[in-house]
């Protein structure tokens, strides 16, 4: 792997770089694979997160802990996910290690205990919003927006898949967000970069990489910041990340913020253990200095600003009537949720939402919220599979538990063979954890899991 003269050389005098080891480090075939749990997933304590020994039928061997999270797992091997039921049911994110820092900016700049509205701006595949979706309270609301339209079918899988119920899914501009001034507590901008802290995993993005592209992804930077920047409220808190090792787009950009705006640069603890490197803004991530890649966070407070009062909307969310009510709450055994119709889909999102749902329906693209719970026909739910996904179903609702070779089976829509224990809608479990839906009719089952989420390859 060679690294580009021009980056090297403009990286010295930065804060923790030491060319030789950088060098070598991506010189070595060395891959570190990580995890992040998801603790919204019920049951998730009868996995055995043992530190020595494989958790369940994949190889899936853990390591060590990481340190600035509660929930990340370096793990020894990288072993298929794609044949592991416990991924498709969510009960882990596969996601690189230093971005899980995003933690400690969280729960040292923002009170995570009281309702909070949280925007994850750029926030396609999903790794930081369903890691602010699980540190974040059930009051919260996280809008996870994409501004590229093919970027969101993955945002949104994942967002089902991590069992979500508090979360908005919008493809917008940034400069959309300026509909909704001093709106959000928190805004977390993981900003499209040059991507060199991704080269030692991603060799191929060595030869996209030019001092020309990071001068555009730095002028790029400045915009989406000065373009969702209004949409902040004062006092409120702006996380600004990068995988890019160039100080264009880290200090250069945080510095540029402090002259533009009314912000003020927030400091964090962070142990020596640790081996982050700190700068005059933020914090740095080196892989020869620990388990991880490069990555560049900074944490910022907004001075100036108004408060935000939500005006009643004149629309209205098309709630469902009563009788359809009914025939949700023999599904559904959370209480305090709001049913809503869209193009015939019905959506539970937490009563509490309401007016803000209709204030983001007004000026965002939505493109999904809380849970889609499925369709009535001829006074009949037809479940969603985000509902199987989710912790709303009613113990009551009957499930099927199977084994890992049938669980595959399942996940690859292929007709699975099992003794019926029962007609009608069951819910497909591997290990405790739900799969998905299959629907036992006279004489077959009919398998419900979603034809673009199957698993396309054979075998490991
Ligand atoms: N936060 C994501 C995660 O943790 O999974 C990764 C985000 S990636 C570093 C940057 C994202 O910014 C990409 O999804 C990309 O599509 C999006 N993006 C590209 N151009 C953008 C723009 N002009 N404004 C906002 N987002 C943009």
């Amino acid at each position: 792997m060679v690294l580009p003269e021009k980056l090297l050389s403009s990286l010295k005098g930065v804060e923790g770089f030491d060319k030789e080891v950088f060098e070598k480090t991506h010189a070595s075939s060395e891959q570190v694979t990580s995890v992040r749990m998801n603790p919204g997933k019920r049951s998730i304590d009868n996995i055995q997160w043992s530190m020595d020994g494989a958790i369940h039928n994949s190889p899936f061997i853990i390591d060590n802990k990481i340190p600035w999270t509660q929930y990340g797992y370096y793990l020894k091997e990288r072993p298929s996910f794609t044949f592991d039921p416990l991924f498709h049911a969510g009960c882990y994110y596969v996601q690189e290690a230093s971005s899980m820092f995003l933690e400690q900016a969280l729960k040292q700049t923002v009170g995570l205990s009281i309702p909070l509205k949280v925007l994850d701006l750029c926030a396609a595949p999903g790794g930081k919003s369903t890691h602010i979706q699980s540190l974040i309270s059930k009051d919260s609301l996280l809008v996870s927006n994409e501004v590229i339209q093919s970027r969101v079918p993955v945002l949104k899988d994942n967002i089902i898949k991590w069992g979500c119920t508090n979360v908005i899914v919008t493809n917008n501009d940034p400069k959309d967000f300026s509909r909704l001034k001093n709106y959000f507590d928190v805004i977390v901008v993981d900003a499209p970069c040059s991507g060199s802290g991704l080269f030692r995993r991603d060799p191929e993005a060595i030869d996209e990489w030019s001092e020309n592209n990071v001068k555009l992804c730095s002028l790029r930077q400045q915009r989406i910041i000065a373009d969702v920047l209004p949409s902040l409220k004062k006092n409120g808190v702006l996380i600004y990340s990068t995988c890019s090792y160039s100080k264009e787009e880290d200090e250069d950009i945080c510095k540029w913020m402090e002259e533009q705006f009314q912000i003020s640069n927030f400091k964090i603890q962070i142990s020596s253990d640790w081996k982050i490197a700190g700068s005059s803004y933020g914090y740095r991530f080196w892989p020869d200095k620990l388990k991880g890649e490069g990555f560049f966070l900074a944490c910022f407070q907004k001075k100036d600003g108004e408060d935000f009062f939500l005006v009643k909307a004149k629309n209205k969310l098309t709630l469902v009537n009563k009788k359809e009510a009914a025939i949700i709450e023999t599904w559904i055994g959370e209480k305090r949720m709001q049913y809503f119709l869209r193009n015939e889909m019905i959506y539970a999102i937490p009563g509490n939402f309401e007016e803000d749902i209709i204030f983001l329906y007004d000026n965002l693209r939505i493109q999904y919220a809380g849970v889609a719970v499925g369709e009535i026909i001829r006074d009949k739910l037809i479940p969603h599979h985000a509902l199987a996904m989710s912790n709303l179903i009613c113990g009551s609702i009957p499930s099927v538990r199977v084994s890992y070779d049938t669980a595959i089976d399942y996940l690859k829509k292929k007709e699975i063979k099992i003794q019926t224990p029962g007609k009608g809608w069951h819910l497909v479990q591997f290990e405790g954890h739900n799969l998905g839906w299959i629907n036992i009719l006279a004489n077959r089952i009919n398998n419900y899991y979603p034809k673009e989420l199957r698993i396309l390859k054979e075998s490991v």
